[in-house]
């Protein structure tokens, strides 16, 4: 190890969760560190317009808000950690995160490592990936200036892709598995209402078609799921929209999870199954898993931990 250190509270992703976290905990005068991770501001820096965050009635850039929340909680002294988590060990007091070469001892920790958008798992997915396919309309919108491009999904996130590539794209096709999308009533208005995107329905992606050597996607290949008929369908692009996975894999075998890898807390507060250790965000929330879900249960957590290393004054 290069660095060993101890602080009081360790912090584990720097989204909506983790930067409200870090600011009650710096309020408190815990001398929060955080942990940025691999995507620092979580999963609202790779969206638009943010039009449900109250506070903000014209509506703000996803990357702004976030900006404004690490500011907010570099103010009151959250120091910030560039680096990703290589391993934690919970099961040893002080808890011990190492980033890399550093080693980071703490008394209470705070995850809110977030969850990471799904993709198809086919291999020509991951092989035309930045060829034509990609899991973030926003980053890569642009490229498909006056384009054809396909999104994949029947949730807001598809609807709010497939909306936000008609600013580029002449036509957008969206593909869904299933007759019914899953989206909001205002989303689903906005994007059935859109002259430019056009639905394609019971229809999954069998494969990309494409050589990345040589200009990228072209095509995919589309299956209908009732008829089981397959069609060759020319486009420039793959927009993969099908939901999230929460980013567990650190804690497995550690924190208590649910069947799909969320982690568990006690109902009404933030707390894991192991005292000192404590939840919030999107990584324990796959039902609401928004930007003010993610800051009240980041704000929670912080109390939480308050109260926590209170406790642990009382008992030394
Ligand atoms: P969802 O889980 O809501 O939707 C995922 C969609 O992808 C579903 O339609 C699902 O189909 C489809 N899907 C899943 N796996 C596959 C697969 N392997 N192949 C093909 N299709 C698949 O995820 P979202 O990311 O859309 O939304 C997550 C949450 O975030 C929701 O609560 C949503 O309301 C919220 N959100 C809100 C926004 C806003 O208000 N502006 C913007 C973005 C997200 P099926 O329907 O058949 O299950």
């Amino acid at each position: 190890m290069d660095k060993k250190s101890h602080h009081r509270v360790l912090i584990l992703g720097s989204g909506a969760a983790g930067l409200t976290a870090a600011i009650y905990a710096a309020r408190a005068d815990l001398a929060p560190v955080m942990i940025e991770g691999s995507q620092p501001g979580g999963q609202l820096t790779i969206t638009t317009d943010v039009e449900n965050y109250p506070g903000f009635p014209k509506g703000i850039l996803g990357p702004e808000l976030m900006e404004e929340f690490k500011k907010q909680a570099e103010r009151f002294g959250t120091k910030m950690v560039f680096g990703d988590v290589t391993a934690v060990d919970l099961k040893k007091t002080p808890f011990e995160v190492t980033v890399g070469k550093d080693l980071y001892t703490c008394d209470a920790l705070i995850v809110a490592t977030g969850a990471t958008a799904k993709l198809l798992g086919i291999p020509s997915e991951k092989l035309l990936m930045g060829y034509g396919v990609s899991a973030c309309a926003t980053c890569d919108g642009f490229f498909f200036k006056d384009k054809e491009v396909v999104v994949v999904g029947g949730g807001d996130t598809a609807m709010e892709e497939a909306l936000f590539l008609t600013k580029f794209a002449t036509k957008v096709t969206v593909v869904h598995r299933r007759n019914e999308l899953r989206a909001s009533k205002i989303m689903q208005d906005r994007a059935e209402s859109n002259p430019k995107i056009a639905f394609l329905w019971d229809t999954v992606i069998d494969e990309i078609l494409g050589d990345p050597k040589n200009g990228g996607v072209v095509g995919v290949k589309l299956k209908n799921v009732k008829s089981g008929s397959v069609q060759d369908f020319k486009t420039d692009g793959v927009f993969v929209a099908i939901g999230h996975e929460p980013n567990t894999k650190l804690f497995k075998g550690q924190l208590d999870m649910d069947e799909f890898g969320y982690l568990v807390t006690k109902s009404g507060s933030t707390a894991t199954n192991i005292p000192g250790v404590f939840a919030c965000g999107d990584v324990q929330d796959r039902v609401y898993r928004q930007a003010i879900t993610a800051a009240g249960t980041g704000c929670m957590s912080a109390i939480d931990v308050e109260r926590y290393l209170e406790t642990l004054k009382h008992q030394h």
